[in-house]
């Protein structure tokens, strides 16, 4: 029989099987020895013990087409990465920290500004040339007023998707209208300084309808670029791909290079200089990066 781990505690791992619910397992010797530890998203093969007190054997664990450290996932699909249109403004340079991290990690990524009932016209439009370069689907929802929450639960069909985003932006809100049962707290203090406190919070992946997995992501709080060398950053822009090859320089990196066509296009206003700006940051960031 086949499931999918959708929750770790204590060696313990409950497996979500579509037809018949959740066993709880444990992962035979096997996995040891191969020092391959079983992660939530895992889709893994299992053997029944008892079919009435729902436990089992996890036996393999099957491919896994990626891995996320920190939080620690297998087969993430896609992430909706969300934040608010407005209270809070959204924090561009933390929002393109979260997209490179998932170019790095190649998760597709669906944009969601959430709180859409709180922007003004102007802030919407502003928020879509910032982004309409990227070429990222764009979302703006409003949890209070149920809008659009429709077009995020059809872009979750039949696939794992991370919800990632800072902490007050509605995520739990989205949460609760997509899969009721998971009961997440909205705007609570309790959850936010367990949050703050870096304590080890489980991931768990919540199964909507049959064939479809959310997944909280809170360890995606403070961002810092550093798993990659500079020079891989520019690939994680995807506005800049297109001229890629264009510049004077061969190897160019857009940064301080003469004849570079992404400063030429961010001066036409081809790429928009918020972007190019937060690129600019990571950048310098990973040329000062410690060295261990
Ligand atoms: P999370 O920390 O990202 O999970 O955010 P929550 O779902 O806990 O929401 C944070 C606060 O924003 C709560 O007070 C919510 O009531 C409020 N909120 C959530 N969604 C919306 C929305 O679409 N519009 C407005 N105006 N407020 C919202
Ligand atoms: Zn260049």
């Amino acid at each position: 029989m086949q499931g999918k781990i959708v929750k770790g505690i204590a060696g313990f791992y409950y497996v979500h099987v579509v037809e018949s619910g959740v066993y709880e397992c444990k992962a035979k010797g096997v996995f040891r020895k191969e020092k391959m530890k079983p992660l939530v998203g895992d889709n893994v093969e299992l053997e029944v013990l008892d079919e009435d007190q729902k436990k089992g054997n996890i036996t393999e664990i099957l491919t896994r087409k990626n891995e996320l450290i920190r939080p620690a996932v297998a087969n993430i699909d896609q992430a909706l990465v969300v934040f608010a249109a407005a209270k809070p403004d959204p924090h561009f340079n933390l929002l393109d920290r979260f997209l490179v991290m998932m170019e790095c990690k190649e998760i597709p990524v669906v944009l969601c500004f959430n709180k859409e009932d709180a922007a003004d016209e102007e802030k919407i439009k502003a928020l879509r040339e910032i982004y309409a370069g990227t070429g990222y689907p764009l979302i703006f929802s409003s949890a209070r007023e149920e809008k659009n929450i429709e077009q995020i639960k059809e872009l979750l069909k039949g696939k794992t998707t991370a919800i990632a985003g800072p902490s007050g932006v509605g995520k739990s809100s989205i949460i609760n209208l997509i899969q009721p049962e998971a009961n997440m707290e909205t705007g609570s203090i309790s959850r936010k300084i367990e949050r703050g406190k870096h304590t080890t919070r489980h991931s768990e992946l919540f199964p909507v309808g049959s064939d479809a997995y959310i997944m909280d992501t809170p360890g995606f709080s403070s961002l810092y670029v550093n798993e990659f060398e500079k020079e891989e950053l520019k690939y994680y822009f995807p506005e800049f791909a297109k001229y890629e090859g264009t510049c004077k320089f061969h190897g160019c990196d857009h940064v301080h290079e003469p004849g570079c066509t992404v400063k030429e296009a961010v001066e036409t206003g081809e790429i928009h200089r918020i972007r190019y700006e937060n690129y600019i940051e990571m950048y310098e960031e990973l040329k000062n990066k410690r060295r261990y």
